[in-house]
């Protein structure tokens, strides 16, 4: 059973890979046949949908036999008793009961296999069967009607092509041999009657095949746009230069921690700051700061391990990481690890004396979450600590202690949402 994801208010089936995909599409797939992972995702993802068309056809087409009844008993009616139990007493309730299955959503093989050796052992036999037990001579009718069997099978039901092509052979066999058996069949009328019945399966079959690669193309299609979809939704949140998460997924994020089933959670925010970047870009310039901005973002991600889902760009040289169940403690020492791995990535500072390095500040606040705390304060709280570790000489870690005691300040609740 292939794992579904949900992107973008869409399933996309796990793991199908996007060079697949564009290559299945590339070659047409001629046999009608997806690489494995692609095939077993197509096959799934149709499967309802498909058993829902093949009842609701299998119970139309029970209908359609039956009806049979009137010309059976207008053109044969010494052989009407046996075409009554064969149509209703014999096919009818197994057709009934194959139908039924099909409930249980059988896997691709037996399915196909019943729509079609049901099709035709039912449909075609019952017909291939009254045509001799009743001896009630030659009626063209009756072989002439083997090719609805056909149409049933591969346009209504529409039959995977190389069961239909199986089917197809089936009864053309059936066909030929109802007609050789007849005496009152010259070999000229069955030559000729062959050769009808022939082509119709010919035509048939070509466009069975072109349905179901139409039907195989529109699902690649689909993927495909689906795919596209989950990666530009992905891209949409990611911030090009350093492909941590941008403020579009940290609102979204914000809006999960602030969710009633994170009430009473611990939150932990740090706000991470790099130290004289503008000197560093006056400097340098701006390619060597896009360069210097990387790094860090890469140190800040490697060094949070678990977390490197929470680190967002929040702003120019800023970053944000958001710790769950993280109390003050334990985010303050997150933080100082991360502020001495940049400092040991010893980046020169241009600027600066020779041999400083680029360094960061940092301010963290921590906060049970309630009802009444909005994670907006929270970083607000993280951003008056930050500015207490610029303002005594940056390059350290500042927390902000008290956060309840912050928040209940009625300025603060006016000015952070
Ligand atoms: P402080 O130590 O007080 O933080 O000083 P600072 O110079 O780092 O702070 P300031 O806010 O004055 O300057 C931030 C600089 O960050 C200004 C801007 O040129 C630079 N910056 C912002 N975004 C980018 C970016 O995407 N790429 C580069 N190269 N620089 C950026
Ligand atoms: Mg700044
Ligand atoms: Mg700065």
């Amino acid at each position: 059973m292939l794992v579904m994801e949900r992107v973008t208010g869409e399933s996309i089936p796990a793991g199908v890979e996007r060079s697949t995909l564009e290559k299945a599409i590339a070659s047409g797939f001629p046999l009608l046949k997806f690489p494995r992972q692609l095939e077993a995702a197509f096959e799934q993802e149709v499967a309802d949908q498909r058993c829902r068309q093949l009842i609701l056809g299998g119970l139309f087409g029970i209908l359609l036999y039956d009806l049979f009844l009137i010309p059976d008993w207008l053109i044969a009616p010494q052989t009407f008793s046996t075409a009554v139990w064969l149509r209703l007493g014999i096919v009818t309730p197994i057709a009934l009961l194959m139908i039924a299955s099909l409930y249980l959503n059988p896997p691709v093989v037996i399915r196909e296999f019943l729509v079609a050796a049901g099709g035709v052992a039912l449909g075609a036999g019952s017909i291939f069967c009254l045509m001799f037990v009743g001896d009630a001579g030659p009626i063209s009718v009756q072989h002439q009607s083997l090719i609805l069997i056909i149409l049933f099978i591969t346009m209504v039901q529409r039959v995977r092509f190389w069961w239909a092509v199986a089917a197809c052979l089936a009864c053309f066999a059936m066909h030929a041999v109802e007609l050789s058996v007849m005496p009152a069949y010259t070999s000229e009328f069955q030559v000729s009657a062959n050769t009808v019945f022939g082509c119709a399966v010919i035509l048939t079959l070509f466009a069975s095949y072109v349905l179901e690669r139409e039907t195989r193309m529109n699902y690649l299609l689909s993927l495909r746009g689906r795919l596209q979809r989950r990666d530009l939704d992905a891209k949409s949140r990611r911030d090009a230069l350093t492909g941590l998460r941008n403020r579009l997924s940290l609102d979204e994020a914000i809006e999960v921690c602030e969710s009633a089933d994170r009430l009473d959670d611990e939150l932990a925010v740090i706000l991470l700051d790099i130290d004289h970047f503008k000197s560093f870009n006056d400097t340098a310039g701006h390619q060597a700061g896009d360069v210097c901005l990387k790094r860090v973002a890469g140190i800040v991600q490697s060094e949070l391990r678990d977390y490197s889902d929470d680190v967002f760009r929040f702003g120019g040289e800023e970053f944000l990481v958001l710790l769950h169940d993280v109390d003050l403690g334990r985010a303050i020492r997150i933080s100082e690890r991360i502020r001495k791995a940049v400092e040991d990535a010893s980046i020169p500072h241009p600027a600066l004396d020779l041999g400083e390095v680029v360094t960061v500040s940092m301010g963290v606040a921590s906060v049970v979450l309630s009802r009444d705390v909005r994670v907006g304060q929270v970083i607000a709280a993280a951003d008056t600590a930050l500015y207490s570790a610029k303002r005594n000489g940056r390059n350290q870690v500042a927390p902000r202690m008290g956060v309840a005691d912050f928040l209940a300040q009625p300025e603060r609740r006016a000015s952070v949402h």
